[in-house]
């Protein structure tokens, strides 16, 4: 038997291997779409008291990003 998750935001049931699975300490958050996962987190940081924290973190992860992506590009410039 396949293993099923509910969307936590919809309810919406759906077998492993699909959707959305962030862990969160002991907690799984489980969604079936991108679209209800999107959802959860926008209301999950707006929720959030010190939005310190949470600005921080994506500072930082904006960064790292962006420096993912200009390596991608310099790889690709030099093949050309
Ligand atoms: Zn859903």
């Amino acid at each position: 038997m396949t293993e099923k998750y509910t969307c936590i935001t919809c309810g919406r049931k759906f077998p492993k291997g699909q959707g959305v699975i962030v862990e969160v300490g002991k907690t799984i958050l489980t969604f079936h779409s991108t679209r209800c996962a999107t959802k959860f987190f926008k209301l999950l940081i707006e929720r959030v008291e010190n939005k310190d924290i949470i600005e921080r973190a994506a500072r930082q992860l904006i960064r790292e990003l962006n420096e993912q992506r200009m390596k991608i590009e310099e790889v690709k410039r030099k093949k050309i």
